[in-house]
């Protein structure tokens, strides 16, 4: 008999209907066979009019966008006000800003290194109208983090894996 190698396990699955059905229409197909399997993927991921964003914050400049009508100053930036349907113009931003709102996640994303608590902060950036969502790190003891403390950019040394992870916010 042919072994196979990927098979993890072989489960009966109960029938999720049981309460209120006397019989179980799929008795028979309740054997389940799990195999596990490695799916790696590469493509090219393009990102459009966002790429100056990206690539300024590999030179340690955080750029906003400004919408030549009503001034809104959008971060993330936008190519587009969604006000005026102006094309907008890139500015940049001192980096510098107040926490808004912050979530404290007991986890930490796939995307990132085990870092936990992972905090991920809603900061105004001063200049910006809009909130910029990103995680905050180097906090010290979770009860420093307060709304209206001050927080800026800060930039990744060394290699990532995604532009995003160019940055993160720290306190002041
Ligand atoms: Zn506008």
């Amino acid at each position: 008999m042919a072994k196979i190698l990927n098979k993890r396990e072989v489960l009966t699955v109960p029938n999720p209907a049981a309460a209120y059905q006397k019989e179980d229409p799929f008795a028979d197909f309740r054997e389940v066979e799990m195999l596990e399997l490695h799916w790696e993927q590469t493509y090219h991921h393009s990102l459009g009019k966002y790429s100056k964003f990206f690539l300024e914050l590999e030179k340690k400049r955080f750029l906003a966008t400004k919408c030549p009508k009503c001034g809104k100053v959008w971060t993330p930036p936008r190519p587009v006000c969604p006000h005026d349907l102006q094309v907008t113009k890139w500015v940049e931003l001192s980096g510098e800003g107040t926490l808004e709102g912050y979530s404290i996640c007991e986890f930490a994303p796939a995307f990132v290194s085990s870092e936990k608590p992972y905090v991920l902060a809603y900061v105004a950036l001063d200049g910006a109208d809009t909130l910029f969502c990103h995680q905050l790190r180097h906090f010290g003891d979770r009860s420093n983090i307060k709304t209206g403390m001050r927080v800026r950019v800060a930039y990744a040394e060394g290699e990532v894996a995604h532009p995003i992870r160019l940055m993160y916010f720290e306190p002041v």
